[in-house]
């Protein structure tokens, strides 16, 4: 599935469902499933089977797996032959030195990893990652070649206030302050939500397409370029739904990602 969606106005989103052909570039849709601290040899075998299977040969969506670290090597084995690509859940933002039990942007490269998600909510939450440090990530990842997934998302308190677009306008303009727009170009954002992401709530159509919308007018000219992800208890029966919204481009994944089934289904409603 193409999406050449994005409309400089900001109608509303009826209006922006009919008119959605309206514009120039045209945006492959991706799934990344972010396997987060789960599996094990024999597990991870068993599902990249399927899989990798299940996802050969020419398609219109990108496919992204993003197993833990000691897993890289092993998952990028069993995907070769599939259409299935490489990505890491996190990374240092140095290239190399005293730095123990961080992992680098070059060493990833290394292993065939072609994105990293940054920022997702559970590092900045639980490791105390700030905007800063995200910041200095998407810059090395971006150094090495690499493309960056940079997740931005409102708490569930953010979202009664009504501060959703202040919060993620906040984090965009962190990553801004140090790269500038046009490296944006070679990059994939997501939103997701924290008071969605593994708890079974999703965002309604109307409240992804907002922020998606806000957050493709912050990137200016690249605007109609720059896939946006939606993620947060994405599943095969609200997929479709999802990717059926003009400024959504596929979806980040964990729970889903970690059933082959429920993954080939979301990532076939993609394509
Ligand atoms: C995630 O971890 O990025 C995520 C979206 O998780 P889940 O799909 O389980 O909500």
């Amino acid at each position: 599935m193409f999406k050449s969606s994005w409309l400089p106005l900001a109608p509303a989103l009826g209006e922006v469902l009919l008119l959605n052909k309206a514009s120039n570039a045209e945006r492959r849709q991706l799934v990344v499933g972010n396997w987060k601290m789960n599996g094990n040899l024999q597990q991870n075998a068993a599902l990249l089977a399927k899989v990798a299977a299940g996802w050969q040969g020419e398609h219109n969506a990108d496919v992204v797996i993003c197993p833990p670290f000691p897993y890289l090597m092993h998952t990028n084995s069993l995907l070769s032959g599939s259409s299935v690509l490489l990505g890491a859940q996190t990374v240092s933002e140095n290239d190399q030195g005293a730095y123990t039990g961080e992992i680098s942007c070059p060493m990833l490269a290394d292993l065939n990893c072609k994105f990293v998600i940054i920022g997702h909510n559970e590092r900045r939450r639980m490791q105390g990652e700030t905007d800063e440090q995200v910041a200095r990530q998407f810059v090395a990842v971006h150094r090495a070649g690499l493309i960056p997934i940079l997740c931005v998302g409102e708490s569930l308190k953010d979202r009664e206030q009504g501060r959703q677009l202040e919060t993620i306008s906040r984090q965009l303009n962190a990553v801004f302050a140090h790269t500038g727009k046009d490296v944006f170009k070679n990059a994939v954002l997501a939103y997701e939500p924290v008071w969605a992401v593994g708890t079974g709530k999703t965002a309604t159509p109307e409240q992804a397409e907002e922020v998606h919308r806000f957050m493709r007018a912050q990137l200016g000219g690249l605007a109609s370029e720059v896939r946006i992800l939606y993620g947060g208890s994405v599943k095969s029966h609200n997929a479709q739904q999802l990717f059926a919204l003009p400024d959504i481009d596929g979806a980040l994944l964990g729970g889903a990602s970690l059933d082959a089934d429920e993954f080939l289904a979301i990532c076939k409603a993609a394509d």
